[in-house]
């Protein structure tokens, strides 16, 4: 069956009998929240590590059951999606594993792909698909509290299956996706993880350094750079509140990668800083011109807002 398909069946029925999130942050109850906006699932069940984590899905009330071991969350669902950081990845497919059922899918949600699928294939028992995934949608905040079922509407979802993947399960994972309001599509773990160096890990890295300079500079200058904080550092400063685990396993889960891009950012950022030094500005108005097509690159793509200041400002009507 293709993924339109399943879709159409969908319609009648879910695309999942029963699902299990384990992870009930930001990602895994946004997936909750889809799942029951669009009807994905007959049952979801979670499991987060902290009783303090589960207390609050259950009283948030976006699941149908809340279990107090990975693996009783796991038991009999057809669908399992590992919404820890990357690094803890192993250990939780280690959890789910004795209480797969024959036939099961297990995915995730990391933002990083070979690592992960290094770490869970090991554990995925014979007769249980596993097709790794990274929606790219996301905000700065962390928590169960911080889902909704929007979060996926219009977002790039990545699958990376391999040769080996049952084409079965594949379009049934990529029907659950669309039904959350993705886009899906397919690419190489490798090359997922070299592109989201360019757009996502650097870019953050990137971020916490600027912040962490303006940092040290408020020493001297006292309050001036919070007080006077323009649109660049602000937008900096909200990536950069993004949460530390996950970003810190992002960085030591795709390391080839993110020292790649950032040994060409520097080559670039020391052109730049030679065009400023020598008055060459010829160079940086051609380099601002390339930078700023590709913005609309980006607009044109549906992948952001042309509203000034990200659509923060209200619009003014004449
Ligand atoms: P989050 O809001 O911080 O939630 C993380 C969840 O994982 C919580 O339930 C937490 O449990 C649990 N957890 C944390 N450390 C753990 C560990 N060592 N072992 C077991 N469980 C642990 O994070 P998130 O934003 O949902 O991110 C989850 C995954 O989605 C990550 O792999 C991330 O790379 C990926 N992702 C994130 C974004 C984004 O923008 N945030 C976008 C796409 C993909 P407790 O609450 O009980 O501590």
């Amino acid at each position: 069956m293709t993924a339109h398909q399943v879709l159409e069946a969908a319609k009648a029925a879910p695309v999942y009998d029963r699902i299990a999130l384990i992870g009930l942050g930001l990602i895994g109850s946004s997936i909750a929240h889809a799942c029951r906006r669009a009807g994905l699932a007959r049952h979801v069940a979670g499991y987060a590590r902290s009783a303090a984590t589960r207390d609050k899905a259950a009283a948030l009330g976006f699941l149908d059951s809340v279990h107090d071991t990975a693996a009783d969350a796991a038991q009999g669902a057809d669908l399992v999606i590992l919404c820890v950081p990357v690094g803890a990845m192993g250990d939780a497919a280690a959890e789910v594993a004795p209480a797969l059922k024959l036939g099961a899918t297990v995915s995730d949600v990391g933002s990083t792909k070979a690592s992960v699928i290094a770490q869970v294939s090991p554990h995925i028992p014979d007769g249980v698909h596993f097709i790794a995934a990274h929606p790219l949608a996301g905000t700065e905040h962390s928590g169960p509290e911080a889902g909704f079922a929007e979060l996926f509407d219009g977002r790039w979802c990545i699958l990376t299956p391999t040769d080996g993947t049952d084409a079965d399960a594949l379009a049934r994972l990529r029907a659950f996706w669309q039904g959350g309001g993705a886009k899906v599509d397919d690419m190489d773990p490798e090359h997922h993880d070299l592109v989201l160096a360019v757009t996502s890990h650097a870019p953050h890295l990137i971020a916490y350094t600027m912040v962490g300079v303006a940092d040290d500079l408020r020493r001297v200058t006292n309050s001036e750079v919070v007080q006077y904080s323009a649109a660049g550092f602000r937008d900096f400063t909200r990536i950069a509140a993004s949460d530390p685990t996950m970003w810190r396993d992002v960085f030591l889960n795709n390391k080839d990668a993110t020292l790649e891009i950032l040994g060409r950012f520097t080559e670039e950022l020391f052109a730049l800083q030679r065009a400023i030094r020598t008055g060459d500005g010829d160079m940086l108005f051609d380099y601002f011109t390339r930078t700023r097509a590709i913005r609309r690159g980006i607009i044109e793509a549906g992948q952001d807002t042309d509203l000034p200041d990200f659509g923060r400002m209200p619009v003014r009507r004449t």
